[in-house]
């Protein structure tokens, strides 16, 4: 794909959305950051409905720590591997404290030394929390980018690499966001529905369908 296309690509998702969230539900870097880590192989909807009642009882590393796994865990039971990820909050808390002062750290090393933090979830918390232009690739970005052909790559990491090599940067700060977004609700997985895709014209996959 040309830079003029992948240009053109991003002006029209900008367009579209000139400011792209998350539609994880937060108010602090902490509440992002546990969010993410709870949205492991779970949906945005099902983690805002835990942490709607969580939060409200319990939203800094001192007051998730206190409820302990098995408290979290009844705020979080309906999510799922809840008692893998209610040990790895925990346990991120107490680091929290310990090694941080209770904040998140604006750094992907301290990051991802926290449990339950991987790559994945780092630069989510550095692009979302801190604005910095890293790129999350997540399984609608990574299907997205070699679809279009925007960003091939075998691997997440290549097309993280990719998208930070190829995508305009006055777009960088959010491409992530208009990526995912455009994953999720019109380049789907099974089905995407190319017939009324905003890039259609510019995106490159072969397989384009008439579905809309
Ligand atoms: S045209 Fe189809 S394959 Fe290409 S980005 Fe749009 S929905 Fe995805």
């Amino acid at each position: 794909m040309n830079a003029a296309k992948r240009y053109e690509i991003f002006r029209r998702l900008r367009e579209d959305n000139p400011e792209p969230r998350t539609e994880l539900v937060y108010s602090t870097p902490f509440e992002l950051l546990i969010a993410v880590i709870l949205s492991a192989q779970a949906t945005d909807v099902g983690v805002n409905k835990a942490t709607a009642r969580l939060y409200p009882v319990a939203n800094t590393p001192e007051a998730i720590l206190a409820l302990g796994v098995e408290g979290l865990s009844e705020y979080i039971k309906t999510i799922g591997l809840y008692n893998a990820k209610a040990k790895n909050v925990i346990e991120t808390c107490r680091l929290l404290i310990e090694r941080h002062g209770g904040q998140v750290p604006d750094d992907r090393e301290a990051l991802e030394a926290l449990p339950g933090v991987g790559r994945k979830t780092a630069n989510v918390v550095l692009n979302t929390a801190f604005r910095h232009p890293v790129m999350a690739v997540d399984t609608h970005i990574f299907r997205v980018s070699n679809r279009t052909r925007i960003a091939p790559g075998k691997n997440v990491l290549e097309v993280e690499r990719q998208l930070l090599k190829f995508v305009p940067k006055e777009f960088l700060l959010d491409a992530h966001h208009w990526l995912i977004l455009h994953g999720r609700y019109v380049c789907q997985a099974r089905k995407p529905r190319c017939g009324s895709c905003r890039i259609e014209d510019l995106c490159e996959y072969p397989e384009k369908t008439a579905i809309d």
